[in-house]
Parts: structure tokens; sequence; C-alpha cells
């Protein structure tokens, strides 16, 4: 999996079984200053709680960080740019679980990078693209700054050359 990862152009680390650092805390974060609170169905509050989420993350021993840089430089608008990025990103990480799950990780499960942006607007009743719909590690508490300083990744704040899309793939 580490071979197809690279081959689609995403970073990979294997991650310690209980590296993945869930806090109650970042449901601040998600529900006082982030513009995707309760616009996306991938979002809080319509995905499992901090609490589930920490439950079946129990049952999981191995997971992968995974990672894309995307090259900002000669792009004006980042924000703009910064869906189609993250939508990329996600795809190729997708892939990367389907490969898993045909490889006999049925329980594979991806946390994307950044909010579901496969429709422009979400309906916030019933998701039209259900097996697309993934949510992010930030979105059931997991602490993506502890996980990368734990694979001794430094997180770069602010950086105008490039956007780092970060996911999680659940193995098994
Ligand atoms: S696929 Fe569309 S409807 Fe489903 S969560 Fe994403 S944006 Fe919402």
């Amino acid at each position: 999996m580490i071979e197809k990862a690279s081959s689609l152009g995403l970073k990979v680390y294997p991650l310690e079984p209980g590296a993945l650092v869930v806090e109650n805390r970042t449901a601040l974060k998600c529900a006082y200053g982030c513009r995707n609170y309760g616009e996306r169905l991938s979002c809080p509050p319509y995905v499992l709680s901090i609490e589930e989420f920490r439950k079946i993350l129990l049952e999981y021993s191995n997971a992968l960080l995974l990672m894309e840089e995307h090259n900002t430089k000669d792009i004006g608008d980042v924000l703009e740019a910064w869906g189609k990025f993250q939508k990329e990103s996600f795809r190729k990480m997708l892939e990367l679980e389907q490969d898993a799950f045909r490889k006999g990780f049925i329980f594979a499960q991806l946390l994307r990078p950044g909010p579901c942006n496969e429709c422009e607007k979400c309906n916030l009743k019933k998701c039209v693209k259900p097996e697309l719909r993934r949510f992010p590690p930030e979105a059931v508490g997991v602490n993506l700054q502890k996980i990368l300083e734990k694979a001794g990744i430094e997180l770069e704040f602010y950086k105008p050359n490039k956007i780092v899309c970060v996911g999680v793939l659940l193995v098994g």
C-alpha cells in the first residue's frame, strides 16, 4: 500500500497503534470559527460524535497518515485553489482506501483532507453521493498537529508557496 500511495504522489507515514490523538476540545474549533460548521454533511453536527469515534478507533490497530503537497507559488487566489487541491488529494486517498479494501482490509476507512466539496452546495438532508461521503479527522476530534509531531513532521503554518492536504487512512 505504501508503494501504491507513492505511485499516486502521496507521502505516507505508518502510525503506531494509539498514535491517533482524539481530543474533545477540537469540537470548539469546529463549532466556533470554522466556516464549514453545519454547512456540509461531512462535518459536525452531521457526523459521528467524538465519543462514538473514540470507541470505533479502539477496533483499529493500524493507520496511515497521508499527505500531499501542492505548489501554490504561481497561484493568485489560494483560497479558491484550496478546494481544487483538496478534491484532487481526496480522490487519490480514496483510491488508496479502495485498494486497501481490495487487499482484504474491508474496514479500511479514509478520513478525508478537509470537508466534503463534491457538490457546490451540500443539501444538508441526504447525501447525493454517499459513496464519496467521508469526514475529515478534525471533525471527530483528531488532533492532527499532535499526530504530525509524533510522525516527526514539522507543521508549517502560513507558507505562501504550498498547501498541504492531510488525511488519515484507518486500515484494519
Ligand atoms: S457529496 Fe454532496 S451531498 Fe454528500 S456530503 Fe458531499 S457535498 Fe454534501
